[in-house]
């Protein structure tokens, strides 16, 4: 039996440009790996089944086109084995929040499957396959910090000092990610200037943002952060900004949108500041409920292997 645990993730940074001809958009994504994750426990099976618990657990699909279920059988046909798992979620994170869950359990999938069929799959190939999943599953396998361009998947880590402490507000229900690209393309066309390649500059990392990541400064990173696909957030949740400036009102030093939401992020000074405004938060009637976190974490690895023998945890 191999557990893994995983980060959910928050961009820190979301600039979205035009729609390409394939109907991708080009991104200047900066994500930042959180401790609040999923855990996924792998056992030796027959064929690939799932199961899962949690808050969510009912809002996840069990069959086939589960990212967890996927990863299991397309790291075994690059392997040329019988994908033979049992694999068990442990969802913590938010579904269709906009924090890259079902991703996460992809990436932790590939790494509980790897250490369970005993592989040994060297990272480059890990992380080749993992693009094959998604856009947001090879940030998912290495955590951290990093920067990524192209539909995101094409990643630089990035220098970070100390530690960020942080506080996501759960909404109820969730927004389809396709659904908020498309209202952010709506909102450019609306605004007359337009949504497509040759219309949107190409976005890149904003440099005040990556000087505050690697000063480790909280304020300067508040003012820095940025999600092109807020407004489209909002405009599909307008009940958002209530969200959002409750969390500023408690203290917050800053807040966005997290990637496509409705999941809301707020930075906060320390661990004592991120309990109160989570309070606050939960109290304010706004969200379904607010948790408090810090970052960065490192990606998916293995806490529990077979012999009973315990990794670090954050
Ligand atoms: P992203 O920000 O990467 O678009 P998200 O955080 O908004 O993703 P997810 O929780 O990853 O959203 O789920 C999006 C959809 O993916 C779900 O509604 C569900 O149908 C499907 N899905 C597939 N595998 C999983 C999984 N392991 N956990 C949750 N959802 C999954």
């Amino acid at each position: 039996m191999i557990t893994v645990r995983v980060p959910a993730k928050v961009n820190v940074q979301l600039g979205v440009g035009g729609l390409r001809g394939d109907g991708f958009h080009d991104l200047a994504n900066v994500f930042f790996a959180v401790a609040l994750g999923d855990e996924v426990t792998a056992r030796h099976g027959a064929g690939v089944t799932l199961t899962c618990a949690g808050p969510d657990a009912a809002l996840v699909p069990l069959d086939d086109t589960n990212l967890a279920a996927r990863a299991a059988r397309l790291l075994a046909a690059h392997h040329g084995i019988e994908p033979n798992a049992a694999l068990h979620i442990d969802k913590a994170v938010p579904v269709a929040g906009g924090m890259a869950g079902g991703s996460a359990d992809g990436a932790a999938a590939l790494v509980a499957c790897d250490a369970l069929w005993g592989l040994a799959t060297p990272l480059p190939e890990l992380l080749a396959i993992a693009a094959e999943l998604g856009s947001d599953v090879p940030f998912a396998l290495l955590g951290g910090v990093a920067l990524g361009r192209g539909r995101g998947e094409l990643l630089e880590p990035l220098e970070v000092a100390g530690t960020f402490h942080w506080v996501f507000a759960v909404a109820d229900g969730g927004l389809s990610t396709p659904a908020v690209f498309r209202e952010c393309d709506r909102l450019r066309e609306r605004a007359g200037t337009g949504s497509s390649e040759r219309d949107v500059p190409t976005p890149d990392a904003d440099p005040a943002l990556l000087a505050a990541l690697a000063g480790g400064d909280p304020v300067a990173l508040a003012a820095a952060l940025g999600n092109d696909l807020q407004a489209a957030a909002l405009s599909l949740r307008p009940a958002l900004a209530d969200c959002l400036a409750a969390g500023l009102a408690a203290g917050a030093l800053g807040a966005l949108v997290s990637g496509s939401g409705p999941t809301c992020a707020f930075l906060v000074k320390d661990a004592l500041e991120a309990a109160s405004v989570a309070a606050a938060l939960t109290a304010s009637g706004t969200c379904r409920t607010a948790l408090p976190t810090h970052g960065p974490v490192p990606g998916a690895r293995v806490i529990t292997s077979a012999d009973g023998e315990s990794g670090r945890a954050d």
